[in-house]
């Protein structure tokens, strides 16, 4: 895709409004730069927010747009199909629930933002989660109410929700397409009631993929990937919109993938009881924190 001197937008640092940078990587002819006052990575400049807009449209959901990796269409058909057993959905679901007061755990509320064709949506509406989603696009909500779950097509900024609606927030690779992410932590932080968990996926910036590949890194996707976290950047955002209990973990989707296949992660459990089961599973997620490419984060109001 090309892009003309006028889609772009100079930006300052979201967290701590700092416009002072080291240049870290150039890809496509963007640089990802490094604030020198907070360490949080930003795409800088970035395509204005029209243009990002843009580039969501029904082939961004076949893997056809900026990010080849995804393909919701297909794992629409594969979940419809039933093949897809228990997945890493599912036990974050599990995990979810495990966090939230025992006396919320039947019913509660769960807002997927960026929710896309809906697959988490059901997963979760499985588990006992009376579900809604939020999705800017028009294409993959529809998928959404064929599985008869609410979704509005609508940014966070416009979404009106009354204050503590929530006993859980979902984001799954959303929060690096953010252009506010400080402000839209703000108002999901609202959204929640007392005791609420933010779950979130995203990359971890200080991954080794990252410092063996540079720029290669798949997770530098500038044109729609704004800004990139660490473990740090992560918990100083956590901790300023008001969190009372932060843990992130680098936890990213292959080696949890593996779990679940040898049996170690088992449904309705979000660790496992068995001892010789749980210390596989210690030992794989202390392994896994050094060597994934992608942050779990579960925050507690
Ligand atoms: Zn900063």
């Amino acid at each position: 895709m090309q892009f003309q001197k006028e889609d772009f937008e100079s930006v300052v640092c979201d967290f701590c409004g700092a416009d002072d940078y080291t240049k870290r990587y150039e890809k496509r002819g963007f640089w990802m730069v490094q604030c020198n006052k907070c360490g949080l990575v930003y795409t800088n400049p970035r395509l204005k927010q029209e243009k990002i807009a843009a580039l969501y449209d029904a082939d961004y959901f076949q893997g056809h747009g900026f990010d080849r990796s995804i393909d919701y269409v297909k794992d629409v058909k594969d979940h419809t199909k039933g093949t897809d057993g228990y997945t890493l959905e599912d036990w974050d679901c599990d995990t979810i629930l495990s966090l939230l007061p025992q006396e919320r755990r039947t019913n509660a509320r769960l807002l997927e933002i960026g929710c896309g064709t809906g697959v988490f949506l059901d997963k979760a509406r499985k588990h006992g989660f009376e579900c809604q989603g939020l999705e800017l696009s028009e294409y993959a909500a529809n998928f959404v109410r064929q599985m008869g779950i609410p979704v509005e097509t609508k940014s966070i900024e416009d979404a009106n929700y009354p204050p503590e609606s929530f006993d859980a927030i979902v984001m799954r690779e959303v929060i690096e397409h953010l252009p506010h992410p400080l402000d839209s932590l703000k108002t999901i932080h609202s959204w929640l009631r007392p005791g609420g968990v933010l779950f979130m996926a995203t990359g971890n910036y200080d991954c080794p993929e990252r410092k063996l590949r540079g720029s290669d890194w798949f997770y530098f996707m500038p044109e729609g990937h704004l800004n990139i976290f660490s473990n740090s950047t992560m918990r100083k955002y956590l901790q300023k919109v008001g969190f009372r209990k932060v843990d992130v973990t680098n936890q990213g989707d292959k080696l949890m993938d593996m779990l679940k296949d040898w049996k170690i992660l088992t449904p309705n459990v979000s660790k496992p009881r068995n001892i010789f089961k749980r210390s596989v599973f210690i030992m794989m997620r202390s392994i896994n924190h050094f060597i994934s490419s992608g942050m779990r984060i579960y925050a507690v109001k």
